[in-house]
């Protein structure tokens, strides 16, 4: 089932130990794009400014990713963000955002981006989270990413904006800043208490709320919580991480994209699970070069690859041993 992704399309400056990259691809609605492109059909909405390139458009055309609603704004300038890594790449510091064309963005949904089943909320304002989500009302599963900076400045419209969606992906740290909840698994239950009372065992298109909450967790893998259960995954083990940049979206992509890929199945924990299992499997690819790099000459067969890896060591045998006492 298509799928529609809002968000930043942005020129990125990343300094990492193993290198640099000046005004690289990147963005998080770009990130996930490409990942979400193994899955089902991906259309991107947002703006750039007169510095965008055709050859940055090429990049997401090559996977297939429907871009005919990127907005140019004549005379504007692309989204821009500066960040850092030290030796602890789990840790950043953003060194500078330049909004650009952001500042006035007022995002118009065309009829096709519209018709999608599935969408997914990149991390922007939440207001404009908001406005989009309002513009596909009939979309069967949305799901939302944020940061730091929108529950320090705007956390009520944040809070609104996740009450409209099915599935909230955040970083662990901030699923803990939101909630107030100093543990993880206490954080994700309650956001899950924010759906409206009248929302449980309702249809795919009844009341919402959010009932899929996904905490990423860096190099440490990433959490499921749901009303059925809990799930964890290690991320994959690599023993060379060039740039992380991107990483959360592209756990995004896959995440939403394997889900989308299964229309008639309904969201369980086991479909989730497997979704899950998909999503850190493309994550680690990412991370493996800078900005879009690696993910341009990904293929089916090597993520097909790594998931059977993953399988395989994240297994383990029942032990039926009489414990003591
Ligand atoms: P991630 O590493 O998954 O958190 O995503 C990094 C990507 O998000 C980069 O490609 C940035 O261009 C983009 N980004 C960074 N800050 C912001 C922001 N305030 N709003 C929207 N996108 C951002």
């Amino acid at each position: 089932m298509p799928i529609t992704v809002v968000g930043s399309i942005a020129y990125d400056t990343v300094k990492t130990p193993f290198g640099e990259r000046e005004r690289m691809l990147g963005g998080a609605a770009v990130h996930f794009s490409l990942a979400a492109s193994f899955f089902d059909d991906v259309r991107v909405v947002g703006p750039v400014g007169e510095d965008f390139g055709e050859r940055q458009l090429d990049i997401m055309r090559a996977r297939g990713v429907d871009v005919s609603d990127v907005e140019r704004v004549a005379g504007g300038k692309t989204f821009f963000w500066h960040g850092e890594y030290g030796w602890d790449l789990n840790s950043r510091e953003t060194l500078d955002t330049q909004l650009g064309v952001f500042e006035g963005f007022a995002p118009k949904l065309s009829e096709g981006s519209r018709a999608s089943d599935v969408l997914f909320l990149a991390n922007i304002q939440p207001d404009l989270q908001q406005q989009v989500r309002g513009q596909m009302t009939g979309a069967r599963f949305v799901a939302l990413d944020s940061m730091n900076l929108w529950i320090d400045i705007a956390r009520d419209s944040l809070v609104a904006a996740i009450e409209s969606v099915d599935c909230v992906i955040l970083n662990d740290a901030e699923l803990r800043q939101l909630t107030g909840k100093p543990n993880l698994v206490s954080a994700a239950r309650e956001v899950l208490s924010w759906a409206p009372a009248d929302a449980a065992g309702s249809g795919a298109r009844g009341p919402r709320g959010p009932r899929v909450i996904v905490a990423k967790q860096g190099e440490y893998g990433a959490a499921l919580v749901t009303h059925e259960g809990f799930f964890a995954l290690p991320a994959y083990p690599l023993e060379t991480v060039i740039d992380p940049t991107g990483a959360g979206d592209t756990f995004a992509g896959g995440l939403v994209g394997y889900i989308a890929a299964h229309p008639d199945e309904e969201l369980s924990d086991a479909l989730l699970r497997r979704a899950m299992a998909h999503a850190t499997v493309l994550a680690s690819f990412n991370v493996e070069e800078f900005g879009t790099e690696r993910m341009q000459r990904l293929t089916g067969t090597e993520i097909a690859a790594r998931i059977h890896e993953l399988h395989a060591m994240t297994q383990f045998s029942g032990a039926p041993l009489q414990l003591r006492g």
